[in-house]
């Protein structure tokens, strides 16, 4: 499968990176992510009762790439044809990981997952998000594929994930240029899953995300990027990009470990992923959280896990 043609575009800071998104990016409403324009939108479903395009309709020109590890079997695909791709790659500024003074770490977007599995800082302090990063596909990918790739990680589906020609035989769906959903026949709702390893790790630890955009940067919990929806699953406007990740001191030193269920154990996607990081202190869980993967369109936090440890630390204790 061929790459559709478009034009590189290697700005060499945030800043030139925020301005070509700016003058490329496009959309008509704020709360949609960046979409390719020239796709041919063959069943289109037209504005909904509020007068808004789907993403696949909106008029948007550009896709950021960072590893291409995902980016470019979508194009190939012709998931996406978007007209410029910006490359972060010539960002120094994105990389690597920084402790900071009171205790927590920042960590570039353009960070490599590898360089997370192997950081003795992470180990020692996050060791959940290391291990979620050394399951992600195979080292090779890992070597291209950054934290921030995998956090902004497009959602995934049998039959959506598939060549044009395979998509345009079942007669598309609506996640792309189709109106019908053939996981729940009958349904509005794209319940594509969310597939990335390191996002219900970095949940588990309250990670934040810094995002860059033409007003400035603006930081928030990486609980609220995901809206849930498979067809628009992460708040990002047409002009931003994720600049950083960032780990609070008050969960460094959690015990942790990520397990996931895949087909092929050298190289798959979840079919479900679970990251648990816990804190003891006198013999007792004084911190549990639990965050899981693949099952839904966005990661997710589990709830009512703290309760549930101190009971267990209770009935233990006999009280
Ligand atoms: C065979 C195979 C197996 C795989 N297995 C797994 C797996 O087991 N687990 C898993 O999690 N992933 C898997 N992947 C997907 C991928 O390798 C990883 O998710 C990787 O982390 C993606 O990072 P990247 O830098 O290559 O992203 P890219 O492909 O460059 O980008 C991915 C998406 O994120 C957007 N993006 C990237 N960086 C930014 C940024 N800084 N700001 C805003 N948007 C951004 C891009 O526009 C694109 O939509 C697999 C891929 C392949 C081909
Ligand atoms: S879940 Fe989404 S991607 Fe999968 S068939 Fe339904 S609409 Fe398409």
């Amino acid at each position: 499968m061929s790459l559709p043609p478009f034009k590189l575009l290697r700005p060499r800071g945030v800043e030139e990176a925020v301005k070509f998104l700016s003058r490329h990016g496009r959309t008509d409403d704020s709360t949609r992510s960046i979409v390719a324009v020239n796709e041919p939108a063959l069943t289109p479903r037209g504005p909904d009762s509020r007068g808004r395009l789907s993403p696949q309709e909106l008029p948007v020109r550009i896709r950021i790439i960072a590893g291409g590890t995902d980016l470019i079997p979508s194009m190939r695909q012709k998931l996406f044809e978007p007209q410029y791709v910006l490359d972060l790659r010539r960002i120094d500024a994105l990389r690597g990981i920084r402790p900071l003074p009171d205790g927590g770490v920042e960590i570039g977007a353009l960070t490599t997952l590898r360089e997370i599995e192997r950081s003795r800082f992470l180990r020692q302090h996050y060791p959940v998000l290391s291990e979620a990063a050394a399951t992600v596909a195979s080292p090779v990918l890992r070597n291209l594929g950054t934290i921030g790739g995998n956090i902004c990680l497009d959602t995934r589906c049998l039959w959506y994930n598939q060549s044009l020609a395979w998509r345009k035989s079942c007669g598309f769906c609506i996640k792309k240029n189709g109106d019908l959903c053939h996981v729940a026949p009958g349904g509005t709702k794209c319940w594509a899953a969310f597939s990335g390893d390191t996002p219900p790790a970095l949940l588990c630890l309250d990670a934040e995300i810094e995002i860059a955009g033409a007003s400035g940067t603006r930081r928030l919990p990486l609980a609220k990027f995901y809206t849930g929806l498979g067809d628009n699953y992460r708040i990002l406007q047409p002009n931003e990009l994720v600049t950083r990740i960032f780990l609070p001191a008050a969960t460094a030193g959690c015990a942790g470990v990520y397990r996931k269920l895949r087909v092929r154990g050298s190289i798959d996607y979840p079919l479900a992923g679970v990251a648990v990081a816990i804190r003891r202190s006198n013999g007792y869980v004084s911190q549990a959280r639990v965050g899981i993967t693949a099952v839904n369109p966005s990661p997710l936090l589990v709830t009512g896990v703290e309760p549930a440890s101190a009971f267990l630390d209770d009935l233990k204790a006999g009280r």
